[in-house]
C-alpha cells in the first residue's frame, strides 16, 4: 500500500475515532452495552478486514464481527453429507466450485471421495456443468447449487439453458440461501447487540436496498452497503458510526442501486422460488432459500436421486456455528490454529476463501511476520 493510501486511511479512522466518540456520547444503549458493535455479513468483506488489518485501526469502543455471510460456511452439514451421497452414485458427476471439494461432511470430503474414485469436478461457471452434460450425454451431471443471490441468477440462466438444449443429464442440487432473513434471525436472536450490518456488496447490486429497510424499522439496527476495498469499509463503518437515526444508505455507490437488478431477479424467479432453508449456526429459517418451481422439478437434483445421506456428525469441538453468527472470535475456538488450520480443516470456516476463520489465520500470519497495516 503506497504511503498516501495509507494515509488515506489513517484520515477515514481517525474520523472514524471522532464520530464513535460523539456517538457513544449521546448514545446511552450503545454505552450501556458496552460500545458500538458492527458486523460485516459477507465473506469477501470477513477476507477484506482480515486482510488489510482494518481491525487494528479500529477506535476504543467500536467492535467489528463476522456474520454469516459465506455460502459454503453457512451449509448445513447434512447438505453437505447430500452432495456426498450423490457423488458416491457410479453413474454422476459432481460438478461445484472450488472451495466446495475440501469441506469436511460428517465422514468424509467430496476430495476424498474423489481420490477413492467418485467422479467429482470443479467448473468457473454454470454453463460449464451444462456444456459438460452436454458433451457427456451418458452421465448425469449434477451441479452443487451454493451462493446468495450473486450466484443464483447464473444458476437459474444455467437451468434455462439446459432446458433450451434438452439436456436432460443436467441437473442442480440446489442449496441455494438468501440473504435478508438470516440479518432478521440475528436480530431477533439478540445475542449480540448488534448496532448495524456492514452490508454485502455484490448481493446488493441485485437486491438492491429495501429488502434491508426492516433492519432499521424493525429493530433500530443501521446498515450501509459497502465497497471491498480498505477506505470503502471504513467510510461504511464511518457512515454507520455517523447515524443519529437508524437507517440503510449505500457506500457501494459506484455499482449499487436501491432497486438492484430487477432482470437477475426475474431469472431467479422464473427458475426458483422462496423455500425454508438450513443455516449452520442459525438453524431452519423460514424463507431463507431456494428451490426448484414444479415447472423446473425435472431439474431438480433432489427428486432425481433418492439418497439417504445418514444423520449429520458435527465435528466435535469445532465452533462454527458461534463463530456464524458473531457470537466467538476465530481465535476463541480452541481448535484454531492447532488441530485446524487451512491444511487441516476441521470445520467449513476454516477451508473456504471466505471463511472468517481462514481469514484469521492466514492473516494473523500476515501480521506476524511484519506485513500488516500498522
Ligand atoms: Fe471450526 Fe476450525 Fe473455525 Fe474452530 S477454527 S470454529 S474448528 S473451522
Amino acid at each position: 500500500m503506497g504511503s498516501r493510501a495509507a494515509e488515506a486511511l489513517r484520515r477515514l479512522a481517525a474520523e472514524l475515532a471522532g464520530a464513535a466518540a460523539e456517538r457513544l456520547a449521546a448514545d446511552t444503549g450503545a454505552r450501556a452495552a458496552g460500545g458500538l458493535t458492527f458486523m460485516e455479513v459477507c465473506g469477501t468483506h470477513t477476507m477484506a478486514v482480515s486482510r488489510y488489518g482494518l481491525r487494528d485501526l479500529l477506535p476504543a469502543g467500536v467492535r467489528l464481527v463476522s456474520g454469516p455471510g459465506c455460502p459454503v460456511c453457512v451449509t448445513a452439514m447434512r447438505d453437505l453429507d447430500l452432495v456426498v451421497a450423490l457423488a458416491r452414485v457410479p453413474e454422476v458427476t459432481v460438478v461445484t466450485f472450488g472451495d466446495l471439494v475440501r469441506v469436511p461432511s460428517s465422514r468424509t470430503s467430496l476430495v476424498e471421495e474423489r481420490a477413492a474414485g467418485a467422479d467429482v469436478r470443479v467448473v468457473y461457471s454454470p454453463a460449464d456443468a451444462v456444456a459438460m452434460a452436454a458433451a457427456e450425454p451418458a452421465r448425469q451431471v449434477v451441479f452443487v447449487g451454493i451462493g446468495f443471490e450473486t450466484t443464483a441468477p447464473t444458476v437459474a440462466a444455467a437451468v434455462l439453458e439446459a432446458q433450451a438444449r434438452a439436456a436432460g443429464n443436467f441437473s442442480v442440487l440446489c442449496l441455494h440461501k438468501t440473504m435478508p432473513a438470516p440479518l432478521r434471525a440475528l436480530l431477533q436472536l439478540g445475542e449480540t447487540r448488534l448496532t448495524g450490518f456492514i452490508l454485502p456488496g455484490h448481493v446488493s447490486v441485485i437486491t438492491g436496498t429495501g429488502c434491508y429497510e426492516f433492519v432499521a424499522a424493525e429493530f433500530g439496527a443501521g446498515g450501509v452497503v459497502s465497497g471491498f476495498e480498505a477506505p470503502d469499509v471504513l467510510e461504511s463503518l464511518l457512515m454507520l458510526a455517523r447515524q443519529r437515526e437508524p437507517a440503510i444508505e449505500i457506500q457501494y455507490r459506484r455499482a449499487v442501486h436501491p432497486e438492484g437488478n430487477p432482470v437477475a431477479r426475474e431469472f431467479m424467479a422464473r427458475v426458483f422460488e422462496p423455500s425454508d432453508a438450513d443455516w449452520r449456526g442459525l438453524g431452519v429459517i423460514p424463507g431463507s432459500g431456494l428451490a426448484f418451481r414444479e415447472a423446473f422439478a425435472g431439474f431438480d437434483a433432489r427428486r432425481r436421486f433418492s439418497v439417504e445421506p445418514g444423520e449429520p456428525l458435527e465435528p466435535k469441538g469445532c465452533r462454527c456455528g458461534d463463530v456464524l453468527r458473531g457470537a466467538l472470535d476465530p481465535s476463541g475456538c480452541r481448535l484454531f490454529g492447532l488441530r485446524c488450520t487451512p491444511e487441516t480443516p476441521v470445520g467449513a470456516c476454516m477451508v473456504s476463501s471466505e471463511g472468517s476463520c481462514a481469514a484469521h489465520y492466514r492473516y494473523r500470519a500476515l501480521d506476524d511476520d511484519g506485513r500488516g497495516l500498522a
